[in-house]
C-alpha cells in the first residue's frame, strides 16, 4: 500500500497525436458550449473536448438560466445565448426571461432538451465533439500551449490547437498550463457545493398562493409576497422559521437556513437546490466523492422537510438527482486584469469590455449557513483582458474561472454570463488563428465589433 507521500516513477511513452485544430475547446457548459459555436464556421477547424457523455455542464443539474435581464429590467445578454434559448423555446423547453425581485431574472429550461440541442447545434456548427474523454495534463512548448493530453477508453492521447480555450469551470489547463491562480476566498474557504434533486407532484400553485396570501407564516427573503400571487413560474428562497422549526420538532439535519425551490418547466415539478456540504474541494476527487456522500445523505431529511412544512409538497414524490454535485467555486485565474467587488459595485465601464452582466453579488458564504448578496443597481463591464491568462500564450479562458475575485466572481458566475463569455472567447480565439497572432495581441475593438455584428450586447 502506497501512502500520500510516496510516488511511483511512470516509465516515458510515446503518446498519440489524435486530433490538430485551429481552436480546441476544453469544457462543454454554458462557456463551452458557445466559445466553440463562436470559432466555428469559415473553413476553421473547431474541437470540443468534455469529460462527461453530454454537453450542457450546469445547464443540466435543474438550474434556471440567471443574467440575461439586467437590474434596470434590458436584455443585457443576447447574440449566441440568445440563439439557444430561441432553439429551446422552438421546443417549448425554455421559459422567456421574467423579471424577479431577488435573481434581476429567471429562465427556465428543461434539463433533458439542453443536452439534445446543444449538441446538435455544435455538430451542425461542424464542431468536432469528443465525449469521455478528460484532459488531464497539457502540452507545453516554452510559454505556448500547443495542446492538452487527455484520458479515456482509448489510454492517453495528445489533442492539439492552435489556440486552446480553457471552459472546464475548474481552470483545468491553465493551472496546469502554470498560469497563476486563485482558489476561494483570504482564507481559502470555497462556496459549498449543492446536489441538485427534483421533485414532482408538487402543487405549486398551492405553494405559491399560500406565500400571497399568508406572508407572515411564509416569509420568503427579498421577493415581495405579491409577486407569488402573480407569477406560476418561479424561485422560492427564504421560508427560514419553517426550516428552523422543522429542525427543532424533529431533529432534521438540514446544514442550510434557506428554502430555495425553482420550479420546473412541467407542471407539478420543482427542483430544490437545498443540499449543502461545507468545505468540499472541486479540485479534489477524493473531497467531491465526500460531498457526493454527504448531499445524499441530506436529501431524506430535506424531503420530510418539504412533506411535513411547506405548503403544496405534501403529495410530493422524488423523482431523480441531478447528474453531478454542483460546484459553485474553485480556481479563478490570474489574468492580465482582475475584476474586483468595486469594478462590480461601480458598474465600472472598460474599453475592452466584451460583456455585460448584472447578477448581485451571490455569495453562499463558506463559514457559515448564510449568504450575502449585494445589488450593483444596474450593470457593469466585463473587460476582455479576465480571459488572457498571464504567463501563457495561445491560451483563453470563459466561464466562471475567468480573472476575478472571489467576491466578483459570485456575480459574473451566472450562466447567461458563462455564455457571453464564452462567445468572446471564441471570437476572440477565431480572430487570432486568421491573423496569425496570440490572442493576448487580438485587437478589442476588432473583437467588439465582432461581437456586435453577431448580435451581441455591450455598451457604448
Ligand atoms: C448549486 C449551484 C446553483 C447555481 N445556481 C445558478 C442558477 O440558478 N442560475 C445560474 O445561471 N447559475 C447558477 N449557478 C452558477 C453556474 O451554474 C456556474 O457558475 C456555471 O455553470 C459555470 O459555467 P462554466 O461553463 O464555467 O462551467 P460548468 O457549467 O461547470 O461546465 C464545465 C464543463 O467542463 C467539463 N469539464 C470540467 N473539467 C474537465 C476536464 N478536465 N476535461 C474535460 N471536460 C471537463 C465539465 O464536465 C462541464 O461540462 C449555480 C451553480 C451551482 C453549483
Amino acid at each position: 500500500m502506497l501512502n500520500d507521500a510516496q510516488v511511483i516513477q511512470e516509465p516515458a511513452r510515446a503518446t498519440p497525436v489524435r486530433a490538430v485544430y485551429d481552436v480546441l475547446v476544453v469544457g462543454g457548459g454554458p462557456a463551452g458550449l458557445t466559445a466553440a459555436l463562436a470559432a466555428a464556421g469559415d473553413g476553421l477547424k473547431v474541437g470540443l473536448v468534455e469529460s462527461r457523455s453530454f454537453i450542457g455542464g450546469n445547464l443540466t443539474i435543474g438550474l434556471p438560466i440567471l443574467g440575461f435581464l439586467g437590474q434596470k429590467g434590458n436584455q443585457i445578454i443576447q447574440g449566441l445565448p440568445q440563439k439557444f434559448i430561441d432553439r429551446l423555446r422552438a421546443q417549448d423547453a425554455a421559459s422567456e426571461h421574467r423579471p424577479c425581485p431577488l435573481h434581476v431574472s429567471i429562465t427556465l429550461i428543461e434539463p433533458e432538451a439542453v443536452k439534445t440541442v446543444a449538441l446538435a447545434m455544435l455538430v451542425e456548427a461542424g464542431v468536432e465533439v469528443l465525449f469521455y474523454t478528460f484532459s488531464a495534463d497539457v502540452i507545453m512548448d516554452g510559454n505556448r500551449i500547443r495542446g492538452i493530453i487527455t484520458e479515456s477508453k482509448n489510454g492517453r492521447e495528445a489533442i492539439l490547437g492552435k489556440v486552446v480555450i480553457d471552459c472546464t469551470g475548474d481552470a483545468d489547463v491553465a493551472f496546469r498550463a502554470g498560469v497563476p491562480c486563485e482558489q476561494g476566498n483570504a482564507q481559502g474557504g470555497m462556496q459549498p457545493p449543492t446536489l441538485m434533486f427534483c421533485l414532482a407532484g408538487v402543487d405549486t400553485d398551492k405553494l405559491r398562493l399560500s406565500i400571497a396570501h399568508e406572508p407572515r407564516t411564509y416569509l420568503t427573503d427579498f421577493i415581495p409576497a405579491e409577486y407569488f400571487g402573480q407569477n406560476r413560474q418561479f424561485i422560492v428562497v427564504g421560508l427560514r422559521e419553517l426550516i428552523a422549526r422543522a429542525r427543532a420538532e424533529r431533529h432534521l439535519n438540514i446544514p442550510n437556513e434557506r428554502t430555495i425551490i425553482i420550479t420546473g418547466l412541467r407542471a407539478g415539478e420543482a427542483w430544490l437546490n437545498m443540499t449543502r456540504v461545507a468545505g468540499v474541494d472541486g479540485t479534489d476527487a477524493r473531497s467531491l466523492t465526500r460531498g457526493e456522500i454527504e448531499a445524499r445523505r441530506q436529501m431524506a431529511d430535506i424531503i420530510t422537510y418539504l412533506k411535513h412544512y411547506v405548503p403544496g409538497f405534501e403529495q410530493a414524490y422524488f423523482t431523480k438527482t441531478a447528474p453531478f454535485l454542483g460546484i459553485r467555486e474553485t480556481r479563478r485565474i490570474v489574468g492580465q486584469y482582475v475584476l474586483t467587488q468595486d469594478d462590480v459595485l461601480q458598474c465600472r465601464k472598460f474599453d475592452d469590455a466584451i460583456a455585460v452582466a448584472s447578477y448581485p453579488i451571490d455569495i453562499h458564504r463558506p463559514g457559515d449557513e448564510g449568504c450575502t448578496l449585494i445589488w450593483c443597481g444596474d450593470c457593469y463591464d466585463i473587460p476582455y483582458r479576465t480571459l488572457v491568462p498571464t504567463r501563457v500564450d495561445n491560451l483563453l479562458v470563459a466561464g466562471r474561472c475567468i480573472s476575478t475575485t472571489h467576491e466578483a466572481m459570485a456575480s459574473i458566475r451566472v450562466m447567461a454570463t458563462c455564455m457571453a463569455l464564452g462567445e468572446a472567447a471564441g471570437r476572440a480565439a477565431r480572430l487570432a488563428v486568421r491573423a496569425g497572432v496570440t490572442p493576448a495581441a487580438v485587437n478589442p475593438q476588432t473583437l467588439r465589433q465582432e461581437l456586435r455584428a453577431h448580435g451581441a450586447y455591450l455598451r457604448d
